[in-house]
């Protein structure tokens, strides 16, 4: 079993020798938040995730949340630890100041954030669904649902939790149910049942905040008619005073793949009192504003996940002795040689390796856009954010989390067959992957919003933006650029061309058949995601300081040699998927495709 060790070297490259994170953070506006501060905040989380988070991961996934007659317990030191989190501020990072918050742009605390998950992902859902839920209130809300309930959840004295999913919708959120009746005195009864609630019910605090989508009696058919209502579990006087239960009950947990320290509750509203935010009908809209933050939050999760994977293995693949190297034994004083002296070992190690730290080159950059979409001063700079993000974000989430299933399965073949024993930690880590491909939209959905909407839906002008954006920043790199060997630009740049061409063959094909779009969509999104890396990659060897330690440079280059030559071929794969287009899978009648 290994512990989580935060890899503070590469988040420190990542931010300020790829990213130039003090100077993105300066044009902000926020000049105070230097490269010290910046790597204070790192180096605060990082501790709290080692010592207080990592420990908790194994803990709470073998005891798991357990249900009793409608309570919740978490696993044992979970409050503890929620006690200690908010304490120190961390659930305000991001808040609002007027409410207690810190109001910290993202990259500020990025690498601290990938801590917390890495350390106990299935915990850290409490307090992330929770600052998800402050933001939709925050910018949704009335001013006396603010004052009411946002300091309270920042201070960590409630939790909050987003009700979307019931029994019979999911993915189609207008088959929605759940019902809320205006009572005559400005607050409404909402009824029905929502499931698969992350920490719709728990013991760490007094009160719970939901924020439900619910239907009006005068609803639109479809999504065009959910509205958004927030419903405390305690009913809530208007200086802020939790009173009497609310009608709003936890009818059980679910009995989970993983992430088992975070219930999953299943939720019955009867009658409960709860405030419309925002406009009727226009709850989705205040979710929309959320959407790119949860997602790249699941994107997060899965290179956080990926990274403790690649711990693992690394650590299993030095300790583990097994048979002599190819080329002769290379520990003649040792019975066997370590595990990666195999060219086959060595494979799974470089493919794990290459995609974290490539992710997070990807997720860390995607943040410092969404920073600059919010922030920004100027007008023409958060516009130009605009197709930049859109495209980043449904990328980000479905490629890094399915990275994540192949980066946590790759560490269990690392152990050979202590991987499948649970003793090692290695098999939880790929059980609670899997969640982060299905929920926030599922990775088929990430797919489609990338190729209709984000794609389809410009005329291209998004795709056109990241090529634009990608060839303008290794031109700026200028003779550091220079130093990046000719082949892999030479190879970032065909990929880049032929993601265009990719684009053009689906908007040739989609005026004929719309389900071009959804057929194109998977090898779509992954040929833009190895593009994106090799980018990532390039940038990261360009942005190798001169003074690195030599063996750490080393590592770099070896792994950015084995993504391009071993890797970037997967492009070429999915390039073809997306030029078969619909029929393979269209042209057969459903009663022969399920016999
Ligand atoms: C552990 C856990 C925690 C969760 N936490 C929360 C929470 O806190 N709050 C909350 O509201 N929900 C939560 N969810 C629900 C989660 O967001 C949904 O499960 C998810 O949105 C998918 O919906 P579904 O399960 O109904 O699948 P479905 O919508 O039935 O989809 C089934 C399959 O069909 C595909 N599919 C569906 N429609 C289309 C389409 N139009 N085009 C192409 N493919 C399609 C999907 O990609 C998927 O592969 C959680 C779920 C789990 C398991």
């Amino acid at each position: 079993m290994y512990e989580y060790r935060a890899p503070r070297r590469d988040m420190q490259f990542v931010l300020h020798d790829v990213l130039d994170a003090e100077a993105g953070i300066a044009a902000l506006g926020r000049d105070d938040l230097n490269r010290e501060l910046i790597d204070g905040i790192m180096e605060e989380g990082t501790k709290f995730a080692e010592e207080v988070l990592s420990p908790l991961n194994w803990q709470g996934d073998q005891e798991g949340a357990v249900w009793d007659n409608g309570n919740v317990r978490t696993p044992k030191g979970y409050k503890a630890a929620f006690k200690a989190f908010t304490a120190a501020g961390w659930t305000g990072t991001h808040a609002p100041e007027e409410y207690g918050g810190q109001n910290l742009p993202y990259l500020a605390s990025i690498a601290a954030g990938e801590s917390f998950v890495a350390g106990a992902m299935a915990w850290r859902m409490s307090t992330g669904l929770t600052e998800g839920a402050v933001a939709s209130l925050y910018h949704g809300g009335a001013q006396a649902q603010k004052d009411r309930f946002i300091s309270k959840m920042v201070s960590g004295e409630w939790t909050g939790t987003m009700c979307l999913t019931e029994p019979h919708c999911g993915t189609d959120l207008g088959l929605m149910r759940t019902r809320a009746v205006p009572t005559g005195t400005g607050a409404y009864q909402l009824s029905g049942t929502k499931i698969f609630i992350s920490f719709g019910e728990h013991d760490l605090t007094d009160n719970i905040v939901h924020l439900v989508l619910a239907k009006l009696p005068d609803a639109p058919v479809g999504t065009r008619g959910i509205s958004l209502f927030v419903v405390p579990k305690r009913k809530v006087s208007a200086d802020g005073t939790p009173g009497e239960r609310n009608g709003v009950n936890c009818e059980r947990i679910e009995h989970k793949m993983g992430i088992h320290g975070s219930p999953t509750c299943v939720m019955r509203f009867e009658e409960a009192e709860g405030w419309l935010v925002g406009a009727p009908h226009g709850g989705l809209a205040v979710m929309f504003i959320m959407m790119n933050h949860a997602r790249l939050g699941v994107a997060l999760q899965g290179l956080a996940l990926a990274e403790r994977a690649w711990q693992a293995a690394a650590a299993y693949a030095t300790d583990r002795v097994q048979g002599r190297s190819l080329r002769g034994p290379q520990f003649a004083d040792q019975p066997a040689d370590p595990l990666h002296v195999h060219p086959d070992v060595r494979r799974m190690l470089l493919t794990i390796r290459s995609l974290v730290e490539g992710g997070r080159v990807l997720l860390y950059q995607g943040y410092q856009w969404q920073d600059a979409l919010d922030r920004h001063p100027d007008p023409a700079v958060r516009k130009a954010m605009e197709p930049l993000v859109g495209f980043l974000v449904p990328v980000a989430k479905a490629f890094l989390t399915d990275m994540a299933m192949e980066a946590t399965g790759l560490a269990v073949q690392v152990h050979g067959g202590h991987g499948f024993i649970r003793d090692t930690g290695v098999e939880q880590l790929m059980r609670d992957a899997k969640i982060t491909c299905l929920y926030e939209g599922t990775n088929g959905v990430q797919a489609l919003d990338l190729m209709g909407r984000k794609v389809m839906g410009t005329g291209g002008a998004s795709v056109r933006a990241i090529l634009t954006e990608m060839q303008r920043s290794m031109e700026a790199a200028g003779a550091a650029g220079a130093m990046v060997p000719a082949v892999y630009t030479a190879e970032v740049r065909r990929l880049g061309k032929e993601l265009a061409e990719l684009t053009a063959v689906v908007a040739a094909k989609a005026p004929q058949d719309p389900a071009e779009i959804g057929a194109a969509s998977h090898d779509y999104l992954n040929h833009a995601a190895y593009t994106l890396l090799a980018w990532c990659w390039w940038r990261t060897l360009a942005a190798l300081p001169s003074d690195a330690a030599a063996e750490w440079a080393e590592g770099k280059r070896a792994t950015a040699r084995f993504f391009f030559e071993r890797l970037v071929p997967r492009a070429t794969a999915h390039a073809a998927a997306v030029r078969a287009g619909a029929g393979a899978l269209m042209d057969v009648p459903a009663a022969a495709l399920l016999g």
